[in-house]
């Protein structure tokens, strides 16, 4: 072949970066600058497009990559491609989209992207003519930066590839996740991130034929791709398995002939749909996984327990390999993936064929804000009742509708989307699973619903705002609100943050011919009489936040006590403080923080295990220790001799997951861990059915009905029952006083999602969250976690109750 013009021009990623690619990790703004070059030297075949932001300010950048001819037509392109979705059009070329460094302390991938970029563009350019390559070289800067930044500090020079140099230890936030600690590889379908958010919108525009994901995982671990092991979700089509094998053998080829390693089929199943090889799969796509042996341990290189060396430059090659492999599958099946992929879209005739819901208003507003990001179809009712599988009861029943009631079709382009997060209980072929086995949303949102083997009518229209008014007139003895979704909470945030006073009723009372529920909020002028512009801020709030304000002129209630009744609560302007550093967990860490800074939007103060002796807990009003490895160790003698008299003397410690357990050891209040008897018929299983056994003890994700006591503060606004999305069995025993979320005895079996044998026995009759007075303070246990990837919409306002509410 001739030279083409385009080589003379663009320079390889070693020659612009100045150094041999692999021997130094590039910093993020030198890989936007390479492929800013590569754009800029030939910009007939490749652009590139700002999507957004990090939390930390970086940019996130596309680059589409395909023939000159191609990117003339490029949004022609796209056009065709997704009218094949509705059978119009005829596509010709294949849309690949590679994800690289979705983990930032995976770090070989970003390196690995410039390389098969330049590669395309030069000795592969004949895989430009029939496919359109887009390219997200990095999905977390933040995380990726935090890596490199954290190596470079470290790195012995030359570098050390003896794995106990601190180079190869990365301190307790390493580099995987984003800056508010989530794994954006498990955020796909909540889209609680930034990164997420902005994403979704510029993958929907392409819905591309193949997805890939690139990774690492540990050092010693051959490299692995496609196919996918089991489970594989039900609605995962035969041409998407028997695609992964085509990929996988096409790959296999290139491995074989340069003796690597790898391994297929095993570990990385293709179940929970909020990764970056489901979500996709789930939309159409073949989404892969993509391994390579290494990670945050690996550094530049690093002695394998074999006692080889692993280089960056290795790491690289294989990255490389896989992703030209790739592209070169799909040119060679263009034609296939365009009739597979309108096959995919034709009515599946599942089994469910509408699902609506019924609730909250907030909830469901809440939960179509979802759906709109992921342009899911919905609307609302057009009839009075549908007929189905009752999600709650779970049974077959008639579910009474209004045009209040949200319905989503299956019967749409993203039909097998929504059947796969809506579905009452996920078809599980193996409960080996690498996550959680339930997610409906449904439960998530705390809406009624049913499943309608036949389609429920709608008008496409969005829920109503009842509120069109907010202005609030003043003179009025007090301004009434209602407390029954996080969105209260959130208003309730800012109206503390504005320096407003607000009191909660802890009875239930009627005011005006209106009933009010405990918890409803009572924000009275006398209380606030020397604050600046007191209705102008209440109005604004009320506004920003959509709440109705009722105004009464009297604190005489109809019905229940009055206002200056000791059952009405003066909510605290609380200053508060989570735990962070080890033993807690980064993710469990990471989800409150981001619920304070990004959701509650109320101020917290970070304070890390390592100076915790050394600060004045009495500066706090509230400690939150989060969820996470042992606690033994930081909660020494002094530290908990310190909590229990800060307790004592007011303060209110909200204590999660992993913490409980210490806490019950140490017997520092009245949590205990239940007692189990021990099944003495057990015998020992053989080496490999091992896992399975111990299968039997866990609970990897399943949702349980449990009971609620509502006259509690810690339950207001919710209803009698709570489905709680359990992870694992830690199961403690009911307190004295203050059990307020539990499961009982008959809901020891999960509605959805996978429980082992030997776990359901144990869970019976056990504390979920529970509240406990101690001298003038408080406990509050969260045995399960209703912050959970951020996506557990109803159990939101449990953790709001216990910051504002619980005394
Ligand atoms: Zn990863």
């Amino acid at each position: 072949m001739q030279p083409t013009i385009w080589a003379q021009h663009i320079q390889s990623p070693s020659a612009f970066l100045g150094y041999e690619l692999g021997t130094q990790f590039t910093r993020h703004h030198r890989v936007m600058d390479y492929y800013e070059h590569l754009a800029e030297n030939d910009s007939k075949r490749i652009q590139l497009v700002a999507y957004g932001t990090t939390y930390e300010n970086r940019p996130l950048m596309l680059v589409y990559i395909s023939s000159e001819e191609n990117m003339a037509r490029l949004d022609q392109i796209r056009q065709e491609h997704l009218e094949n979705i509705n059978g119009n059009g005829k596509p010709t070329k294949a849309i690949v989209w590679m994800s690289y460094n979705v983990h930032g302390n995976e770090s070989v991938s970003t390196e690995a992207s410039m390389q098969t970029v330049y590669e395309l563009l030069t000795k592969k350019q004949e895989y430009l003519k029939n496919t359109v390559v887009i390219i997200d070289p990095c999905v977390n800067p933040d995380g990726r930066e935090r890596y490199v930044n954290w190596y470079y500090q470290y790195k012995n020079s030359p570098n050390q590839i003896d794995p106990n140099s601190k180079e190869h230890h990365e301190p307790w936030l390493n580099g995987r996740p984003n800056h508010y600690m989530f794994d954006l590889n498990r955020d796909w379908a909540w889209l609680t991130q930034k990164e997420s958010q902005q994403r979704i919108k510029f993958y929907n525009q392409w819905l591309p034929h193949i997805h890939v994901d690139f990774h690492e995982q540990e050092v010693d671990s051959p490299y692995y791709f496609a196919p996918a092991a089991e489970p594989f979700h039900e609605v995962i089509t035969d041409f998407q398995r028997e695609f992964q094998v085509t990929v996988g053998k096409n790959h296999a080829k290139y491995f074989d002939a340069n003796g690597w390693f790898y391994f297929t089929k095993e570990v990385f199943d293709l179940l929970y749909p909020s990764y970056g090889d489901t979500y996709p799969t789930y939309n159409g796509s073949i989404g892969m996984t993509y391994e390579q042996g290494g990670s945050g341990r690996a550094g530049l290189g690093i002695t394998t327990s074999v006692g080889d060396t692993l280089s960056l430059k290795d790491r690289i090659e294989h990255h490389l390999t896989t992703g030209l492999s790739t592209l070169e599958v799909a040119t060679e099946n263009t034609a296939q993936l365009n009739e597979e992929f309108r096959k995919f879209h034709e009515s599946k005739n599942y089994r469910f064929k509408s699902y609506v819901l019924n609730g909250n208003p907030d909830q469901i507003k809440e939960l179509t804000a979802l759906l709109d990001q992921h342009e899911i179809e919905y609307g609302m009712a057009s009839t009075n009742n549908a007929k189905g599988f009752l999600f709650e009861q779970g049974k077959s029943g008639n579910l009474r509708t209004s045009q209040h009631s949200l319905v989503v079709p299956v019967t749409q382009n993203k039909g097998t989307l929504v059947k796969v997060l809506f579905e009452p209980n996920a078809k599980l072929t193996d409960s080996l699973t690498y996550d959680i086995t339930a997610w409906s949303l449904p439960f998530a949102y705390g809406l009624e619903a049913v499943a309608s083997e036949a389609a429920i009518g709608y008008n496409p229209v969005r829920p109503e705002t009842s509120i069109k008014d907010n202005a609030v007139a003043e003179g009025a003895y007090a301004y009434l609100t209602k407390w029954n979704s996080f969105n209260d909470a959130q208003f309730l945030s800012e109206l503390i943050k504005e320096g407003i006073r607000v009191r909660y009723a802890k009875k239930p009372f009627v005011q005006d011919g209106r009933s009010y529920e405990r918890g409803s909020l009572i924000i009275t002028q006398a209380d606030n009489q020397f604050l600046d512009d007191f209705i102008g801020k209440l109005s604004k709030a009320a506004s920003k936040h959509q709440r109705e304000l009722f105004p009464t002129q009297t604190g005489f209630v109809e019905g229940g006590k009055d206002f200056g009744s000791s059952s009405v609560g003066l909510i605290k302007d609380s200053k508060i403080a989570i735990l962070s550093g080890q033993p807690s967990s980064t993710l469990r860490f990471g989800e409150i923080w981001h619920f304070f800074e990004q959701k509650l939007n109320y101020p917290v103060t970070v304070i890390d295990t390592e100076y915790f002796k050394q600060i004045d807990l009495s500066d706090y009003d509230i400690l939150i220790l989060p969820d996470g490895d042992d606690y033994n160790r930081f909660l020494d003698k002094e530290v908990m001799g310190e909590i229990k008299n800060w307790v004592q003397q007011g303060g209110k410690l909200v204590a999660m997951g992993a913490s409980l357990k210490t806490l019950a050891k140490q017997k520092a209040f009245s949590i205990g861990l239940k007692k189990i008897e021990q099944d003495s018929s057990f015998s020992a299983p053989s080496f490999e059915m091992n896992q399975r056994e111990q299968i039997k003890q866990e609970i990897t994700g399943a949702i349980f009905k449990t009971t609620v006591d509502n006259t509690h503060p810690l339950a207001f606004g919710y209803k009698k029952d709570y489905f709680s999305l359990k992870l694992g069995s830690d199961a403690y025993e009911y307190l004295d006083k203050g059990t307020v979320v539990f499961l009982d005895a008959g809901h020891s079996k999960p509605i959805a999602g996978f429980a082992g044998s030997e776990a359901q026995k144990k869970i019976g009759e056990t504390l979920v969250f529970g509240s406990e007075k101690q001298g003038k303070g408080t406990i509050i246990y969260m045995v399960d976690n209703p912050l959970f990837r951020g996506f557990w919409q109803n159990g939101k306002l449990f953790f709001a109750n216990a910051l504002f509410l619980v005394d």
